[in-house]
């Protein structure tokens, strides 16, 4: 069984490595955790495992603490105990009440010991449990102001999948005769040879010996996936809606660039994907234009990313030894540089200055995602306004402190063309799908000159 957990976990590893853990039920739980990205083979810790089913999952940090000990304590799965009972959960998504989630657990005689929402959500479930999961899930989605999709095992060995009523977050369900597996992208079930299908928002799966058991818990079925999984998160081989690769929307996407855009797209000489994210966006610019797709920006590919743990000037460095720029590629050219977004600009700055340096004639920004000028409380590693290079910035000024000619960016209504989909867009209209968000993000707002963290935390 802990074979295909680990195979999905490796094609889901692009979600998040700043930690990982994969558990077991055989006469109780069994599981092993460490930080960093999965390790290329099974870890050593899990190789005795058996047992019929199981849970894992890879850890992007959005909310907890960064110090090395608190994620190992935050990594996931999440296993808490009451009153005898135990749940293990994977959780993907964050918690916007979660400071008032948080007190009344405490108030409830909870002792909580992560700092990220996990714990948060597997206590509620855990504490409703005595009334069943269908009562547990219904009372949670009243409760959580919020994303959450997730995958729960009980001590009793019942395995279950939840989605958050708006569907913020993506997750699929796949099953053969020997196999059942739910995860958060497709890919990850193509890995274990699986078909794949979404599980609806608000919708409950019980999966048992006897087969899988549906429900709709709450909400109407239709929800709003992140528009950003579209533009950054998911592997371009996912299919979001279940049958149309991310790679087709993100081709689009760049088509739609160049047709929105044709000044700037007739002058630049060449199309440079920043790696590896907007690689199909820049072939749709470079199929709607004609004008050649190259490869100036190479990624060294065993740098590891963790420049969000580091100093501002530590940060630049870490960041600067991502890239590597092909100078004869870059010399004397006109670019149009495709990103799939820009949210604080630092990558863009430094990919820039390098392209400069390496003679560049002129750099033209592409954003393959709308502007962004509003944090996101839902999962995505931007929570204040001030940290949004988009806020409050016209195109020309985002333009020159990136040191790029222009800055063009995908209009919303070509974005919600090329996706086809609902989605929500709230950090790009500031219309946040849920009440308390929407209550954050007037409150950040008044609190943009003094930022102090996670938003959560200054509305105590
Ligand atoms: S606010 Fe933006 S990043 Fe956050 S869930 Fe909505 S679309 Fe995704």
């Amino acid at each position: 069984m802990i074979q295909p957990i680990y195979w999905s976990l490796i094609s889901l590893n692009h979600r998040g490595q700043q930690s990982y853990g994969l558990l077991v039920h055989h006469d109780g739980f069994k599981g092993v955790k460490g930080l960093g990205p999965l390790p290329e083979s099974l870890p050593r810790g899990a190789r005795r495992f058996i047992g019929d089913r199981g849970i894992g999952h890879v850890r992007y940090v959005t909310s907890g603490g960064y110090m090395r000990r608190q994620m190992l304590v935050d990594a996931q799965p999440c296993v808490v105990e009451h009153s005898g009972r135990r749940l293990a959960i994977a959780y993907n998504g964050n918690v916007a009440n979660s400071v008032e989630f948080r007190r009344s657990l405490e108030r409830r005689g909870i002792e909580l010991h992560c700092t990220s929402d996990a714990e948060l959500i597997a206590y509620e479930i855990l504490l409703s449990l005595g009334e069943g999961l269908a009562r547990a899930a219904l009372r949670l989605a009243s409760r959580v102001d919020g994303a959450y999709s997730l995958v729960g095992l009980m001590d009793d060995g019942t395995l279950f999948a939840l989605r958050d009523p708006i569907g913020l977050k993506p997750l699929f369900y796949g099953s053969s005769s020997t196999l059942t597996m739910i995860a958060s992208e497709t890919v990850a079930l193509d890995i274990n040879s699986l078909d794949s299908s979404p599980v609806a928002p608000g919708e409950l799966l019980v999966v048992s010996n006897g087969g899988v058991i549906r429900r709709r818990i709450a909400g109407s079925g239709q929800g709003s996936i992140c528009a950003f999984e579209y533009a950054y998160f998911a592997r371009p081989d996912s299919r979001l809606d279940g049958w149309r690769y991310v790679y087709e929307v993100r081709r689009e996407l760049g088509r739609r660039l160049a047709r929105r855009h044709p000044e700037v797209a007739r002058r630049v000489d060449i199309v440079v994907p920043v790696p590896e994210t907007a690689v199909d966006a820049a072939y749709g610019f470079h199929e709607e234009t004609g004008k050649p797709m190259e490869p100036v920006i190479v990624r060294h590919r065993f740098v590891r990313h963790r420049a969000f743990m580091a100093s501002p000037t530590s940060r630049a460095e870490i960041l600067s030894k991502k890239y590597n720029i092909v100078t004869r590629r870059a010399s004397g050219r006109r670019i149009a540089l495709m990103d799939d977004s820009i949210v604080r600009g630092d990558t863009l700055k430094i990919i820039i200055s390098m392209l400069r340096k390496a003679g560049s004639k002129e750099v033209h920004v592409f954003s393959t995602f709308p502007e962004i000028v509003s944090p996101c409380f839902y999962g995505v590693d931007m929570a204040t306004y001030s940290e949004l290079i988009g806020f409050n910035r016209s195109e020309k000024e985002v333009a020159r402190i990136l040191g790029a000619d222009t800055v063009n960016y995908q209009t919303v209504e070509d974005f919600l063309d090329a996706v086809g989909n609902d989605v929500c867009m709230a950090c790009v209209t500031g219309r946040y799908p849920t009440p308390y968000a929407s209550k954050l993000a007037r409150r950040a707002l008044e609190c943009t000159s003094s930022p102090r963290g996670r938003i959560a935390e200054v509305m105590e």
